[in-house]
C-alpha cells in the first residue's frame, strides 16, 4: 500500500470507495451470514487504512464511510459465540446537568418518594473500553465473554487469562455463580507505547486506546493478547446465585475486597447537587487521568430500588451515563490550503500546528467550503479550537482571535491547480473549477468520461491506458486522443502492447472522426450537460458553433439568447449558466477549438421518420444486448417516439430484454404490447 501522503486525490477517493465497499462486504459476511472471509487483524487493517485516508483527505469522507457507522469494530472474528444468561444492558445518556436532574426526578416519581425521602446514588467515571462479562462458578473463572450485541458475545476466556487484573479464582465465600461485569481497557501510556512499537515493527497502528483494547482482546491467538498491556475494572454484575450486598456501593466494595479492580473515583452521594459537583471534578481531572473516559455513570444505590425501577427497552431506569462534551484543544491555524477534487470542487483544508485532541494528533481539519470559512472568520495565524468526539473526524469549532485585526482569508477565484476561473453557482456553497478539460485534478477523469460508452465510446482506451498515456504526457486533452496515431511506434514499445492491439485502438479512434455532435458535447463533461440535455441542445442548434455562440451571447447579457436557450424543452438556467461559464474560460475554448481540428461532427438532425412507433410512448426494460439504454432511447426519438422511464396507461410499447421484472408485469396487466430487442431492431431497420 502506498503511504497516504504519496497518494493523489483521485487515488485516495478511489481507495476510499473500495474500502467502503469492502468493509461493508465483510461486515455483512460476519453479521448476517456468519461466514467471515478475512481474519480479524486483516479486517482491522482495512478500517485503520480508511481512517488514515480520511484523516489525510478530510473532504473526501464518504456518506457511506465505515467510520460513520456504529459498531464497525464488531469485526469478523473466528471467536466462538456465547449467549449471556442475563442480558448486558446499555445506558441512557444525559448531556447536561438539567437532564441529570430530570432523571433523578423521574426516579423519585417512579418510586413514589416524597421530597424528604433520601435516595442515594453512586457515581464513577465511565472508561472507554470494551465491555466484558466474567463468569465464576464455585469461585473459578469459567468463561469470559465480550458484550457483543448484549445477548450474544464472543468467548474470550483464553484471552483474559493474560490480563492480570482479572482473577482466575475468587476468594472463599464467593457466591456459587457470579458474573462480574466491567471494562477491558488500555491506558494512555500503554497505548502510546504499543503504537510506537507497532510502528517500529511495521505492524498496524491503532486509532485510539479503545480500538487497541478491542483488537488486542478479540484475538483467536491468545498469545497476541498476552503481549498487550490490557487492564480491567468492574462496575457491575450479571447472573448471580447470590448478591453480596444490599446496595451498589456494598457490592462494588465486596468486588474490590475480592481483588477485582474498580474505579478509583467511585463514590456515593445523596443529592443531585453533589453528583453534579463530582462530575465537574472528574471532568477537570480528565486530561490528567492515565486512561480515557467519556463520562460519569450514576446508579441508584439501593438494590431493592433498582429492582423496582427495572428496565425500559435495553437500558435500566436506575442508571444514567452523563457524557462529557467532545474533547477540544486549542491550536494555531497555520495555513488554509485549497484542494481540488475530481469533480472540480475546491475544498479548503486547514493546516494546524499539531495538537493532541482526545488522544489523537490532529494536523488537518476540513473547512468544508467558503461559507464555513466566512462563518468562522478564520485566517492563517488565528488561534482556533479543534474538537473531536469519539472517532469522529476533527472539526474546527471556534476562532479565538476573530476580533484581532487581520486581513480576512480570500477564497480563491481561480483554481490553484490550473488557474481556471473557480465559481459557485447561484444558491450553491461549493466553488468549482471551470477548467474541467485542462485541470490536472480533473483531467484524467474527464478523459475517461470523454471516451466512455455514452460519450465517444472509443473501444480499447480503458482507464488504465488513459492513466498510463496521461502520465507519459500523451493525453493532455481530448484532441490528443486523435493524435495517438502519430505515436504508434511509441505505444508498441510499451509493455503489453502488440501490433494488433495498437492497430485496434487506433482503428477505434479513427472510427470517431465524425462523431455524433450530441455525444461529443456530452463527452466534454460540462456541468449539468448530461446525455439527454446534450441531445436536446443539439436538436435545437444542429451545429456546435451555433450552440457556443448562443451560450456566449447569453453570458454576455443578451436576454434574447438566454430566452432562446431556456425555451428549449428540458433546458433550464443552470444549464445556460454552466455553458456560459464553460465557453467563457479561455482554456476550455482552446481545448474545444483544438478538438474541432481533429473531428468533424456532421450536422445534428433528428429525422423523425415515419415509423410504426411515431408519436408513441416506448419504455425499455431489462438487459439490452446489442446497444446501451441511451442508444435505444435515441433510436426511439429518431423514430418519432417518446422514450419514457416508467410504464403507465400512456405507454404504447414495452421493449423487454432478459431480466425484465416489474415493468413487464405491469405492462401485461395494462394490456400493453410487449416486444423483445430483436423485435425492436426490426422496427428500427424497417424505418431505415
Ligand atoms: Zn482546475
Amino acid at each position: 500500500m502506498n503511504s497516504v501522503t504519496n497518494l493523489t486525490e483521485a487515488d485516495a477517493a478511489n481507495e476510499l470507495m473500495r474500502l467502503a465497499k469492502a468493509i461493508a462486504h465483510h461486515d455483512r459476511l460476519y453479521h448476517a451470514e456468519d461466514a467471515p472471509e478475512i481474519s480479524d487483524p486483516e479486517y482491522d487493517a482495512l478500517v485503520r487504512r480508511n481512517a488514515e485516508l480520511e484523516a489525510a483527505f478530510p473532504h473526501l469522507v464518504r456518506e457511506d464511510s465505515p467510520s460513520r457507522k456504529v459498531g464497525h469494530t464488531a469485526s469478523s472474528s473466528p471467536l466462538s459465540k456465547v449467549t449471556h444468561e442475563v442480558r448486558m444492558m446499555s445506558l441512557d445518556n444525559a448531556f447536561n446537568a438539567e437532564e441529570v436532574e430530570e432523571w433523578i426526578a423521574r426516579v423519585r416519581r417512579f418510586l413514589s418518594l416524597s421530597e424528604s425521602d433520601p435516595v442515594a446514588f453512586t457515581a464513577e467515571d465511565k472508561i472507554d473500553g470494551l465491555s466484558c462479562s466474567l463468569r465464576y462458578e464455585n469461585g473459578t473463572l469459567v468463561r469470559a465473554a465480550t458484550r457483543g450485541d448484549g445477548q450474544v458475545g464472543e468467548d474470550v476466556t483464553a484471552n483474559v487469562a493474560h490480563i492480570s487484573d482479572i482473577p482466575q479464582q475468587l476468594p472463599e465465600g464467593a457466591p456459587e455463580v457470579f458474573e462480574i461485569r466491567g471494562e477491558v481497557y488500555m491506558g494512555r501510556a500503554d497505548f502510546a507505547a504499543l503504537n510506537a512499537r507497532q510502528e517500529e515493527e511495521g505492524g498496524k497502528l491503532f486509532a485510539n486506546p479503545r480500538n487497541a483494547a478491542a483488537g488486542s482482546l478479540r484475538q483467536k491467538d491468545a498469545s497476541v493478547t498476552a503481549q498487550r498491556p490490557l487492564k480491567f475494572w468492574a462496575h457491575g454484575w450479571g447472573a448471580a446465585s447470590e448478591v453480596p450486598g444490599e446496595t451498589q456501593e456494598q457490592v462494588v466494595r465486596t468486588l474490590e475486597s475480592w481483588g477485582v479492580p474498580v474505579s478509583p473515583l467511585f463514590a456515593r452521594f445523596e443529592s443531585a447537587a453533589e453528583i453534579v459537583a463530582h462530575y465537574d471534578k472528574i471532568a477537570a481531572q480528565r486530561p490528567d487521568l492515565p486512561y480515557e473516559i467519556d463520562g460519569v455513570v450514576y446508579k441508584v444505590d439501593r438494590l431493592d430500588f433498582q429492582l423496582r425501577l427495572g428496565f425500559v427497552a435495553k437500558a435500566p431506569r436506575w442508571a444514567l451515563a452523563h457524557k462529557f462534551p467532545a474533547e477540544r484543544a486549542e491550536t494555531t491555524l497555520e495555513s488554509i490550503d485549497i484542494q481540488v477534487g475530481r469533480t472540480g470542487k475546491l475544498t479548503p483544508v486547514g493546516r494546524l500546528a499539531p495538537v493532541l485532541v482526545g488522544g489523537v494528533t490532529v494536523t488537518n481539519v476540513t473547512l468544508h467550503n467558503r461559507d464555513e470559512i466566512a462563518r468562522l472568520g478564520v485566517r492563517p495565524g488565528d488561534r482556533v479550537v479543534v474538537q473531536r468526539a469519539g472517532d469522529v473526524i476533527p472539526q474546527l469549532v471556534d476562532n479565538l482571535t476573530r476580533e484581532v485585526e487581520r486581513e480576512p482569508f480570500v477564497f480563491p477565484e481561480r483554481c490553484p491547480e490550473c488557474d481556471s476561473e473557480a465559481v459557485a453557482e447561484e444558491g450553491e456553497v461549493d466553488v468549482r473549477c471551470t477548467g474541467g478539460l485542462i485541470c490536472p485534478a480533473q483531467r484524467t477523469e474527464r478523459l475517461k468520461h470523454f471516451v466512455s460508452r455514452g460519450a465517444l465510446d472509443i473501444d480499447g482506451l480503458g482507464e488504465k491506458t488513459i492513466d498510463q498515456f496521461f502520465a507519459l504526457g500523451w493525453l493532455e486533452s481530448p484532441a490528443d486522443i486523435f493524435r495517438l496515431k502519430d505515436r504508434r511506434e511509441a505505444i508498441l514499445a510499451l509493455d503489453g502492447w502488440k501490433e494488433r492491439s495498437v492497430d485496434n485502438l487506433l482503428a477505434s479512434v479513427e472510427a470517431r472522426r465524425e462523431p455524433d455532435a450530441a455525444r461529443l458535447l456530452f463527452g466534454l463533461g460540462i456541468r449539468h450537460v448530461g446525455a439527454v440535455t446534450a441531445r436536446d441542445l443539439m436538436k435545437h442548434f444542429h451545429e456546435l458553433p451555433a450552440l457556443r455562440e448562443a451560450a456566449e451571447q447569453a453570458r454576455a447579457g443578451d436576454e434574447d439568447a438566454a430566452a432562446a436557450l431556456t425555451s428549449i424543452d428540458g433546458i433550464g438556467s443552470a444549464v445556460v449558466e454552466a455553458l456560459g461559464d464553460f465557453f467563457h474560460e479561455d482554456h476550455n475554448t482552446a481545448v474545444w477549438e483544438d478538438l474541432l481540428t481533429q473531428v468533424s461532427p456532421p450536422r445534428y438532425v433528428v429525422e423523425t421518420k415515419e415509423s410504426p412507433v411515431s408519436g408513441k410512448t416506448v419504455v425499455f426494460t431489462g438487459k439490452l444486448e446489442t446497444m446501451s439504454r441511451d442508444e435505444a432511447k435515441a433510436q426511439a426519438e429518431r423514430l418519432g417516439a417518446k422514450a419514457s422511464g416508467s410504464v403507465s396507461a400512456k405507454t404504447d410499447l414495452l421493449v423487454a430484454g432478459p431480466g425484465a421484472g416489474s415493468k413487464l408485469k405491469k405492462a401485461a396487466e395494462l394490456g400493453i404490447e410487449v416486444i423483445d430487442e430483436a423485435g425492436w431492431a426490426e422496427i428500427v431497420k424497417g424505418a431505415g
